[in-house]
């Protein structure tokens, strides 16, 4: 038998409302902040994803499904979005568009992992890319509509942490200190924060090992690095959060695993997912439009897991619901009209079903249950030569006589009505 392949899951009917409410959610929200879809392709080049995560990151280093195309190029399935967004962004001039340049974006994405809860090797993310703009504004923008989002969804013990990463220079500044300091406890990390002592220094503040937490308690902080500018900046930032009333707690630890981030990053978690207890997370990355080519372009974005919001998403929430109608034909003549009738209900757009393989009265009953049908219409050939049917309200277990000719504009308005 052939199954999936390790890391990958199927969404069957059942979870599939689920995946469409959280996914209608937030696009509804990205618009409501003037965010607009994009979809950018799920294979690029693999020069485009080396350059801007950074070809010491844990995805370019371990996570891509990198492939040679049939005239042996490159080629990488997406571990991320921001990358192809610039990519669409700089290929199509949007800079030289006065208008605001905000995209949203939803898909799958592929990062070779080991496979746990609330991570997998094809996941999907949705989120935002704000370019153009340097005000503090933009990154306040981007971050009560993330919070504004996963509100809305009830997703509970969330919080909002934010960092300031300051400007490249700031960074390069505090690099050789933090350096120092790793290389006085370095006996005392992972083989992993070993290796980014070299390679990523940052990225041991942010190591999941608690060995390494402890050992790295006393580091030097970032924070005490920062120009003047930055700090501005990040303030800006604070205050704007506080003006629209987005709770959020600084956390000097947080760094992000990309290299393309500056000033503001920021994470939010949940208390309720375990290990995995990243839900979204983004920043500022102003300098990597013109690193991917094109001209100097401040922008701001998120990303956040929807896998993890699904696992997280109440069981309560209201979703869109299934067929509401079913037509019960038994006999020769009824099930003739009967397939017509059910043609004409969904033309005029009453979400309507009926099983085929049911050929007793008892049995298409047993599937109106299953379906948890609203509305069962009852067509038997004395019906028929009546021209009348007999529709049954499920849930009071009414029942009252309609003209067959009249029962799509009938149960449309029942169905609205409702
Ligand atoms: P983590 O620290 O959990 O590995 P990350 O820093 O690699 O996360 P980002 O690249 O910032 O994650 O992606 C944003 C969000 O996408 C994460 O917060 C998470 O919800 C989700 N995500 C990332 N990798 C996976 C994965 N392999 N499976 C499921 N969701 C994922
Ligand atoms: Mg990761």
């Amino acid at each position: 038998m052939i199954k999936a392949i390790k890391g990958v899951k199927d969404l069957l009917p059942e979870e599939s409302p689920r995946w469409r409410f959280i996914e209608d959610t937030a696009r509804r929200w990205a618009l409501c902040y003037g965010f607009q879809e994009i979809r950018v392709p799920i294979f690029e080049t693999t020069t485009l994803f080396a350059r801007s995560i950074g070809a010491t990151t844990d995805i370019v280093e371990k996570e891509m499904y990198t492939f040679a195309d049939r005239d042996g190029s490159s080629l990488t399935l997406r571990p991320e979005g921001t990358a192809g967004t610039v990519r669409a962004f700089i290929e199509h001039n949007r800079a030289a568009d006065p208008r605001p340049q905000k995209f949203c974006y939803v898909g799958p994405m592929f990062r070779h992992e080991r496979p746990q809860a609330g991570r997998l090797r094809q996941f999907h993310q949705f989120g935002v890319e704000s370019f153009g703009v340097s005000d503090p504004r933009a990154d306040v923008e981007v971050m009560s509509l993330l919070w504004r989002l996963l509100s809305d969804l009830t997703l509970p013990g969330l919080t909002l942490e934010i960092n300031n990463l300051g400007y490249t220079g700031d960074r390069a500044q505090y690099t050789p200190i933090l350096v120092a300091f790793l290389k006085s406890v370095e006996s005392r990390l992972c083989g992993n924060c070993r290796r980014r002592i070299e390679t990523n220094p940052l990225r041991v503040l942010d190591c999941k090992v608690p060995d390494c937490r402890v050992a790295t308690e006393d580091a030097p902080r970032l924070a005490d690095s920062l120009s003047s500018a930055a700090r501005d900046h990040f303030e800006s930032v604070t205050a704007g959060l506080q003006s629209v009333g987005i709770p959020f707690h600084l956390n000097p630890r947080l760094v992000r695993g990309l290299d393309y981030y500056c000033l503001t990053a920021f994470e939010v978690t949940c208390s309720h997912l375990g290990a995995q207890n990243a839900v979204g997370a983004g920043g500022r990355y102003d300098g990597l439009v013109e690193q991917l080519g094109g001209s100097a372009v401040p922008a701001v974005g998120f990303a956040v897991g929807l896998e993890r919001i699904a696992l997280m998403l109440p069981e309560t929430v209201a979703l869109p619901t299934r067929p509401r109608v079913y037509v019960a034909a038994f006999g020769t003549q009824a099930v003739k009209v009967g397939f017509t009738l059910l043609d004409e209900l969904r033309r005029t757009g009453v979400p309507a079903d009926m099983d085929f393989r049911a050929a007793s009265l008892k049995a298409h009953l047993r599937q109106a249950d299953r379906l948890e049908a609203l509305y069962t219409i009852f067509l038997g050939d004395d019906e028929i030569a009546k021209g009348v049917a007999t529709v049954r309200n499920m849930q009071t277990k009414a029942q009252e006589d309609i003209a067959i000719s009249q029962l799509p504009t009938a149960l449309h308005t029942r169905l609205i009505n409702r």
